[in-house]
């Protein structure tokens, strides 16, 4: 990789439909490669550990129209400094913790836009709701008012083959219409985060409309 950051991050973000979103996932990465990012017009950063987060949103207090990801698994003892710090939360991996943050939010006085982590297929290193929990949670999902559920979010097991990966993806994408077709007031989705460097362009095809990539902007981090 000898193109520069920016160079990289014009790069693919021309090469995006409009309807796709960028996150630049920046875990690892440290406050000077954000700013860097930032001033080529990234506003959509990706963090998947709290105390990193916190460090690095502190440090980049004067951009202004930043939007915090939060992607990583969510422990609910740190439900709370999520919320703080964060305006999406991807990762929201079950009815517990999806009850937890509903319950916190308007303490906070915030209104945090969600989205359900899915597993597609089986997966021991991932959390999410398989398809049928999620499926089954939807009515106590729907009582979580004060969260702003937008979409789901999924990440394909390792070791696919691309059409398999292109099977995961387009999955979720019917799964999001069942669920519209339930015509729950709270639940009407629109977001499917889907796609990381190795695949975000099958996740295109597939209908993603936020893009969730690392490495591929920012090298291996060791920035
Ligand atoms: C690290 C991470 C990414 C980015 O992965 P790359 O392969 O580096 O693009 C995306 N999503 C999640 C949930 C991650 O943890």
């Amino acid at each position: 990789m000898s193109s520069s950051l920016i160079e990289r991050i014009h790069l693919i973000q021309d090469s995006l439909p409009e309807s796709v979103k960028l996150i630049a996932v920046s875990k690892k990465v440290s406050a000077a490669a954000v700013r860097e990012a930032y001033a080529a017009g990234i506003r959509d950063f990706g963090e998947s550990r709290i105390q990193e987060a916190e460090s690095k949103i502190e440090q980049l207090q004067d951009l202004s129209g930043i939007s915090w990801h939060f992607i990583g698994h969510l422990q609910s003892n740190k439900a709370k400094k999520a919320l703080s710090s964060f305006q999406w939360l991807h990762s929201v991996d079950s009815l517990k913790l999806a009850q937890r943050l509903n319950l916190l939010a308007p303490e906070l006085g915030v209104s945090p836009k969600i989205c359900l982590q899915v597993k597609i297929l089986p997966d021991s290193n991932k959390s999410g709701w398989t398809i049928q929990q999620l499926l089954d949670d939807l009515v106590e999902l729907n009582l979580c008012q004060s969260l702003q559920i937008e979409g789901l979010m999924t990440i394909p097991p390792l070791g696919l083959d691309s059409s398999e990966v292109v099977d995961v993806f387009n999955r979720t994408r019917e799964l999001i219409a069942e669920i519209n077709e339930r015509s729950l007031s709270n639940i009407k989705m629109k977001q499917l985060s889907m796609g990381m460097s190795q695949d975000y362009q099958l996740a295109i095809q597939s209908g993603a409309t936020m893009v969730r990539l690392g490495t591929i902007l920012f090298g291996e981090r060791y920035l």
